[in-house]
């Protein structure tokens, strides 16, 4: 049996494993050393977030049978992508896979912030009132199909080996997790973290009410893109314990943290202001005739 047969056979067993192991994990570290006191009732969220990571993955596995790694060994198989071109060392092609799908997810999670349609669904990740580790896999149904599709385009240009995909899936879960896990980390270590893996602090800033805050950060794994393309932001302006978290005109827990009021959030309300053709103009001209929102 080849290392693509066994990966294509246990896929969703492995994930599957990982996720409840790294769940757990995190889940006990908040308990021993919490960052931040939580606002909501944390059974009412947990039941809430897991129920929609439940929705989420039926909805996956039945429209995308075969999931990520399916669609790598057919890539595979008919010799698309750059890296069936190109005959590279196994363990380079590898890396370089994983690092260049993690580049895509943060120019993705880039533009769900700045396109206005786009923001109405990634809201469902930011509105919440709180931050733990079962915020990390908060996501509108329709924004994991649409990030499962860029997913499979990226893998259809790529070509990377099916065993990168796994790994790149499984890493981004656990360091999806991971940084949104209302965990104490002393700052020394955080600092050093910080060159390798986006971490809690790091990745908290992004979930900000302040419009600069949120728009830092974007990294869900490596930390580099945000500071080669100049997003990064160091800390909160208002420290960890007295930032607030959400979205400043959503702070109903009905409607931020039940199911369905998650599920109908990107459908309600105006965008206003954040995404980036609502910003204000303050310069010359600004309130002579021209509509700014
Ligand atoms: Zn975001
Ligand atoms: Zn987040």
């Amino acid at each position: 049996m080849t290392i693509d047969e066994l990966v294509l056979d246990h896929e969703a067993a492995i994930r599957l494993g990982l996720f409840f192991s790294v769940l757990a994990a995190i889940a006990f570290w908040e308990v021993i050393a919490p960052r931040r006191a939580l606002t909501v009732s944390k059974a009412m969220r947990w039941t809430n977030n897991l129920g929609l990571v439940a929705l989420n993955t039926i909805i996956l596995r039945l429209l995308f049978s075969a999931a990520a790694v399916g669609m790598a060994a057919v890539a595979g198989g008919q010799g698309w992508g750059l890296f069936n071109h190109f005959q590279l060392p196994f363990w380079l092609a590898v890396a370089l896979s994983v690092i260049a799908m993690d580049f895509v997810i943060y120019l993705q999670h880039v533009m769900v912030h700045a396109v206005p349609m786009l923001w109405r669904l990634h809201r469902v990740h930011h509105a919440e009132l709180d931050y733990d580790v079962t915020t990390g896999a908060r996501f509108h149904p329709i924004e994991i199909i649409l990030s499962m599709l860029i997913k499979v385009a990226t893998i259809m240009v790529l070509g990377p080996p099916v065993v990168a995909v796994l790994i790149f899936e499984v890493l981004l879960n656990a360091t999806a997790m991971f940084n949104h896990g209302n965990v104490r980390i002393p700052g020394p270590v955080d600092r050093v973290l910080r060159w390798f893996v986006v971490t809690p602090d790091m990745h908290r800033v992004h979930h900000s009410v302040e419009d600069d805050g949120a728009n830092s950060n974007f990294g869900f794994n490596l930390p580099w893109w945000d500071r080669l393309f100049g997003t990064y932001r160091d800390q909160p302006r208002a420290g960890h314990q007295g930032m607030i978290i959400g979205i400043h005109r959503y702070r109903d827990p009905r409607q931020v943290d039940r199911l369905p009021g998650m599920l109908a959030l990107p459908f309600v309300g105006r965008i206003m202001g954040y995404a980036i053709n609502r910003r204000e103009w303050n310069g010359p001209g600004a309130g002579a005739g021209h509509e700014v929102r």
